[in-house]
């Protein structure tokens, strides 16, 4: 991570108050349902040679934790929660722990992700039930351990923290193979409780037994199965055109963190939200959001809801953060192998890292999401969307600020739908005050929604007059 990044996320706490008033206006869709419990507090702290995570919540929440390698993570597991943290900084830095995120990771799993400095284990989770002055809490101690070990961790079961109110009692610890006794980091030997069987609670425990990870994608389609993105003959004027919309990030992948301290997945979803309204208004479109709430979605997940639509286009909203806070405007993207520049480049790297981010284990996949290689099939979709994006800057240009070189290409996972021409559009920097100023202000949105919207239209016209006789 950067040092600016460092700089924005603490610039954002000290506006935190302001960042909390932006975030109302920019919907934020991070709202609790009544049923759920909700999160108030997320302290971390040093004990002896441990660092323990206390998560306060409002009753008694059962939650599953386990660790991720390449890189160290660990990740916390809970049902779907509402989150109520105080205005202040969340930890950073303190002993094994080098940052955390939360959110919803998908309908009915939130989720926290650690981001560790060095190989540790869980040693102790507990879940203790609330007392005259103190909420339910869920406590995990780690402990720096040898990277064989971490591994051990790794391919264990999660450990399953069982709250039952009232009582007290202990979690299990990461079950190392065919053992029944660890010895901690500390030298203290553990037995090791065998791991609960779902079928002993049915559904009364909402934790699964293994790493809850969407399921994963078909692979690459066969070029027999492909849709040709467009057949002129078969167009029919009155036939309304397929538009998928992606919000970029959501859940517990907040994106970039702009100046003031919003969060990139609550700008493109009020944008993604703005522009659905705009397209749909024409009459023109069928117009579908690949997330409509706070939630995150895998890149993967994301085509294959534009490819499960049949969408005719696909567009990718976001808005980055750059080093340099001078840097402002709006650039337009295109999948390409090689990267038009280093800072293209250098882009779709930190976007590609989403699963990541949201704690998915990418060790077992094959480098799909972020190995780019295009195959035969994508060639006309890909010209199809350098078309489109050259619309789309003809267009923005004149109502909007646009970055130098407006249209560019790079290895963007999630442009890679064989048979959909996919753009993402980068709305601006939220690293500039302006730039962000703009992206919270529905006004500037609808201007470029209006734009957008017009390209869209300039491009589904040449298609058809091309297929005219
Ligand atoms: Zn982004």
């Amino acid at each position: 991570m950067s040092g600016s990044l460092k700089n924005l996320i603490f610039s954002s706490f000290r506006f935190g108050s302001l960042f909390c008033l932006l975030s109302a206006v920019v919907v934020t869709g991070q709202v609790a349902h009544a049923a759920d419990a909700e999160i108030t507090d997320i302290r971390v702290g040093k004990q002896g040679l441990s660092t323990r995570i206390v998560i306060d919540v409002d009753r008694s929440i059962d939650a599953s934790v386990f660790a991720l390698a390449g890189p160290a993570r660990l990740v916390i597991d809970l049902p779907e929660v509402g989150w109520r943290l105080p205005a202040r900084p969340l930890p950073t830095k303190i002993g094994v722990l080098s940052r955390l995120r939360y959110g919803l990771f998908k309908p009915g799993n939130s989720r926290i992700v650690i981001d560790l400095n060095q190989p540790s284990m869980v040693h102790q989770a507990l879940a203790l039930p609330a007392t005259s002055n103190k909420p339910n809490r869920l406590v995990i101690d780690l402990a720096r351990t040898s990277g064989t070990r971490f591994l051990q961790a790794v391919a264990a079961d999660p450990v399953i923290i069982k709250s039952i109110p009232g009582q007290i009692r202990s979690a299990e610890v990461p079950r190392p193979p065919s053992n029944s006794t660890i010895t901690t980091p500390q030298g203290q030997k553990v037995v090791v409780a065998k791991p609960t069987k779902p079928s002993v609670e049915p559904a009364a425990s909402p934790v699964r037994k293994r790493p809850v990870v969407a399921p994963p994608g078909k692979s690459t389609p066969k070029l027999a199965s492909l849709r040709v993105p467009t057949k002129p003959a078969s167009l029919v004027a009155s036939k309304k055109r397929t538009i998928v919309i992606d919000p970029g990030h959501g859940g517990v992948d907040p994106g970039a963190i702009g100046v003031s301290g919003i969060y990139e997945k609550h700008i493109t979803l009020a944008a993604a939200r703005d522009l659905k309204e705009h397209l749909e208004r024409t009459g023109r479109f069928k117009v579908y959001l690949t997330r409509d709430r706070d939630v995150f979605i895998r890149l993967r997940g994301r085509i294959e809801i534009a490819r499960e639509r049949k969408a005719d286009l696909f567009l990718s909203v976001h808005a980055d953060t750059i080093r340099n806070r001078k840097i402002r405007g709006l650039s337009v993207y295109t999948l390409s192998e090689k990267a038009s520049d280093k800072e293209a480049g250098e882009l779709a790297d930190r976007e590609n890292k989403s699963d990541l981010i949201a704690g998915i284990d990418l060790s077992h996949e094959s480098e799909e999401v972020t190995n780019i290689l295009i195959d035969l099939a994508q060639r006309e979709t890909m010209n199809q969307s350098a078309r489109l994006a050259s619309l789309l800057v003809d267009e923005l240009k004149s109502r909007v600020k646009v970055l130098r070189n407006p249209h560019r290409f790079a290895g963007f996972a999630v442009l890679k739908a064989p048979d959909v021409p996919s753009v993402l559009i980068e709305m601006g920097f939220l690293s500039n005050r302006d730039d962000e100023r703009a992206l919270r202000s529905k006004s500037h949105r609808r201007k470029v929604a209006h734009s957008i919207a017009a390209a869209v239209d300039a491009y589904f016209q040449k298609i058809e007059s091309a297929s005219r006789p």
